[in-house]
C-alpha cells in the first residue's frame, strides 16, 4: 500500500461494456424522444408528459426478503453510479410482487443501506422510490391485452402435467390441450381467476409463444397464477399474482427504465423480456424505445458467502450475533465493522463489470478499505496486550504531555497531547528478557524510543513466582523528548507504543477476522474435481472474533459512535455504533494494516 495521499473520489471508473452500450445509445440519440410524466405509468400517460429530463434511467430492484450484502453493493454502485455519471436517474424499486414473503423490516434496512452507501433516488424534484406491488392493476391490464391479442391463454393443467409437457433441452415440448381456447373463454377464465372463483393451482395464465423453442423459457411461460394470499401492501385485494419474469419487464417499462441491468442468470430470460415488451408496445401499452436488459456477472468473493439461504442459517443457528454482526457480509454488518461507503465505491470501480464469472480475492476488497482508511482515519495509540513499563528515574506523581500528529499525511489535522508518566503500558511483545537475533525493542541494556516521547534504556524486569514477566524497568533520557531540540541525536532503532497507566483507560476492543477460514466455504478441490460440496459450517474460522480489554490513550474516550481510527501498528478500528456509550466507546477492528492471510498460506 502506498503512503502517498490519494483522492480516491477523483479516480474515474474505467470504462466497461455497459458504459460502451450507453455511450453508443446516447450518441445515436436512442432515448432522446422519450417522455416522462413524473410517475410510473403506461405509455399513454408517459407520452402526455414532458420530455424525460433524465438521459438514462436505471434501477436497483431488491426483493425485500433479506438484508443487502456485498453483492448488492456492486449492483447499487453500478446502477446509481451510471445514473450519476450520465445525467440520469436511478430508481430504488422494491420488487415485492410475491405475497407473504416480504417484510417491512427489510424495506427499512434496504433504504438505510442504499443511503449509507451515499446514493439518493431523489433528484431535482423526482422521488424515484417505488413498490412493484403498486403496479398490479397495470400488470393485469398487460395480461388482458395479451389475452385479447391472442398472445396468452389459460391453462388448466396441473403443475405436474405442465412440467411433463415442457420437454427438455434436447426435446421439444408438447402443446397443452388448453392452448387453443378462444379469446373469449380465456378472458372469461382470467376474470374469474381474479374474482377468486378458483383455488390455488386450478388454472394458470401462460404466454402463447412456442412449445418447440430451443429456449425453454419461451415454451409458453406462466405469467399469472392464482394465489389466495394476503399481500403486505395490497392486502386481500388480489388473489392472482404475476410471475417474476412477467412482472419485471413491465416494472421497467412503467418506470421508463432505459438500461435494465441484471446478473447473468437472467440471460436466458432476455428473449422473453423482449418478446413481452414488444407485444405490449404493439398494443401501445408502452412507448418505444423499450428498456434494454443487460447482464453482468455477479460478485463472488473469496472467503465470503453471499447465498441468502446460508446467511439466514448463520443467523438462525447463532454462528453470528445477528444480521449486523461485524463479520457478516451484509451492509449492516459492514457498517458496524467499520468498512466505508467510499471503500465500497473504490472496490466496485476496481473490479469493474464484465460478463465472465470470476472469484475476486478478498484481499482486493480489504485493500480498498485500507486505502480509504489510510487517508481518512486519524492515528491513535492503543496497547492491546499490555505489559507495565516503569520509568524508575521519572518522579512519582509527575506527568507531562508529549505531542503526536493526528495524521502523518495531513499536518493540518494538528497534534494531540499524550500524557507521559512514571508508569506506562507497552505491548508485551516489545520486551524480551533474552532478545532473539535482530530484536531491536526492549531488552536489558538496550535503548529504544517511546513513540512521540522519550528514549528509554531498559534496566531489567520483575517476574512472578512462575517466572512470567510482570513489569519492565527502564530509565528515560530527559533530553530525548520527541520534537525538542537535540532529540534527533539519539539514533535508536526500536520504536515502542505506549499509554500512560495513570491517564489511559481500559476499553473493550473486538478483534475481528474473516468469518470463514477457507477461500470457498463449503467446497474444495479433490484431484481434478473441483467444488466438491461439504458443509460450509465446517469452514467457519474459529478465531474470527476475539474480545479483549485494551489500554487506550486518553483522547479516545471522546470518540463517538462510528468514528474511525488507525490504532498504530494494529489496524483500523471503528467505535461500535450500537455498543459505544458517551465517554466509553467500544472498538471493532475493521481491518489489519497488512494482509496476514496470503503469506501464511491459509
Ligand atoms: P434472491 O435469490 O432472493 O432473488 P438476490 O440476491 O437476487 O436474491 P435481489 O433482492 O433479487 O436478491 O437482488 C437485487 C439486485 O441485486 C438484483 O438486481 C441482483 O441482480 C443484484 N445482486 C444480487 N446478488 C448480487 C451479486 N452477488 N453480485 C451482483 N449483483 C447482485
Ligand atoms: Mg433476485
Amino acid at each position: 500500500m502506498s503512503n502517498a495521499p490519494k483522492d480516491t473520489s477523483a479516480v474515474a471508473p474505467a470504462t466497461n461494456f455497459i458504459r460502451n452500450i450507453i455511450d453508443a445509445d446516447l450518441a445515436a440519440g436512442k432515448h432522446a424522444q422519450r417522455h416522462w410524466s413524473g410517475q410510473p405509468g403506461l405509455g399513454a400517460q408517459q407520452m402526455a408528459g414532458a420530455p424525460d429530463p433524465a438521459k438514462i434511467r436505471t434501477r436497483f430492484p431488491p426483493e425485500p426478503n433479506g438484508y443487502l450484502h456485498f453483492g448488492h453493493a456492486k449492483s447499487i454502485c453500478l446502477n446509481f453510479g451510471l445514473a450519476r455519471d450520465y445525467a440520469g436517474r436511478c430508481h430504488l424499486r422494491f420488487d415485492d410482487t410475491n405475497p407473504e414473503k416480504e417484510e417491512k423490516e427489510y424495506v427499512d434496512s434496504i433504504i438505510d443501506s442504499v443511503r449509507w452507501l451515499g446514493f439518493s433516488w431523489q433528484d431535482e424534484g423526482e422521488n424515484n422510490l417505488y413498490y412493484a406491488s403498486d403496479y398490479f392493476d397495470w400488470m393485469v391490464a398487460c395480461a388482458e391485452y395479451l389475452i385479447a391479442s391472442g398472445n396468452a391463454y389459460v391453462d388448466s393443467h396441473s403443475a405436474d402435467e405442465m412440467r411433463a409437457n415442457r420437454g427438455t433441452l434436447t426435446q421439444a415440448g408438447t402443446d397443452s390441450p388448453f392452448r387453443e381456447r378462444s379469446i373469449e373463454e380465456n378472458m372469461n377464465l382470467f376474470k374469474r381467476m381474479q374474482a377468486g372463483e378458483f383455488p390455488d393451482g386450478a388454472h394458470i395464465l401462460r404466454a402463447k409463444i412456442d412449445m418447440a423453442s430451443p429456449n425453454i423459457n419461451l415454451r409458453d411461460p406462466a405469467i399469472y397464477r392464482i394465489r389466495h394470499a394476503t399481500h403486505h401492501n395490497t392486502g386481500a385485494k388480489w388473489c392472482v399474482y404475476p410471475m417474476y419474469t412477467f412482472a419485471h419487464p413491465i416494472e421497467d417499462a412503467l418506470e421508463n427504465i432505459t438500461h435494465s441491468i441484471c446478473t447473468l442468470e437472467f440471460e436466458d430470460q432476455r428473449p422473453f423480456y423482449e418478446w413481452l415488451l414488444e407485444r405490449l408496445a404493439e398494443g401501445n401499452l408502452f412507448q418505444r424505445p423499450l428498456p434494454q436488459q443487460i447482464e453482468f456477472s455477479r460478485l463472488n468473493l473469496s472467503y465470503v458467502i453471499l447465498s441468502k439461504r446460508k446467511l439466514i442459517q448463520l443467523v438462525e443457528e447463532k454462528h453470528v450475533s445477528g444480521w449486523d454482526d461485524p463479520r457478516m457480509p451484509t451492509l449492516v454488518g459492514a457498517r458496524r465493522r467499520g468498512y466505508t461507503p467510499e471503500g465500497f465505491q473504490l472496490f466496485a470501480d476496481r473490479i469493474g463489470v464484465s460478463k465472465s464469472d470470476s472469484l475476486i480475492d478478498y484481499v482486493l476488497f480489504e485493500d480498498c478499505m485500507r486505502e480509504v482508511l489510510n487517508e481518512a482515519a486519524e492515528r491513535r495509540i492503543a496497547v492491546l496486550d499490555p505489559l507495565r513499563l516503569i520509568v524508575d528515574n521519572y518522579p512519582e506523581g509527575q506527568s507531562e504531555d508529549c505531542f503526536a500528529p493526528n495524521h502523518p499525511l495531513k499536518p493540518e489535522l494538528g497534534k494531540r497531547a499524550m500524557p507521559f508518566g512514571r508508569e506506562l503500558w507497552i505491548e508485551r511483545e516489545d520486551f524480551m528478557e533474552v532478545p532473539s537475533k535482530g530484536y531491536r525493542r526492549l531488552f536489558p541494556g538496550n535503548t529504544a524510543r517511546l513513540r512521540h516521547g522519550f528514549v528509554v534504556k531498559c534496566t531489567g524486569c520483575d517476574k512472578d513466582a512462575n517466572g512470567n514477566v510482570i513489569a519492565v524497568h527502564c530509565e528515560y533520557l530527559a533530553d530525548s523528548k520527541s520534537g525538542t531540540p537535540g532529540s534527533d541525536n539519539y539514533k535508536v532503532k526500536g520504536n515502542l507504543h505506549w499509554v500512560s497507566v495513570a491517564h489511559g483507560y481500559a476499553a473493550e476492543v473486538r478483534l475481528y477476522d474473516r468469518l470463514f477460514a477457507h477461500p470457498a466455504p463449503g467446497s474444495y478441490r479433490e484431484g481434478d474435481r473441483i467444488d466438491v460440496e461439504r458443509d460450509f459450517l465446517d469452514d467457519l474460522n474459529t478465531g474470527s472474533v476475539q474480545v479483549i480489554s485494551a489500554w487506550l490513550e486518553p483522547s479516545l474516550r471522546q470518540a463517538r459512535a462510528e468514528d474511525r481510527f488507525q490504532f498504530e501498528r494494529h489496524g483500523y478500528f471503528v467505535a461500535d455504533r450500537f455498543d459505544s456509550k458517551d465517554g466509553a466507546p467500544v472498538f471493532n477492528r475493521t481491518v489489519t494494516l497488512k494482509d496476514s492471510w496470503t503469506k501464511s498460506g491459509n
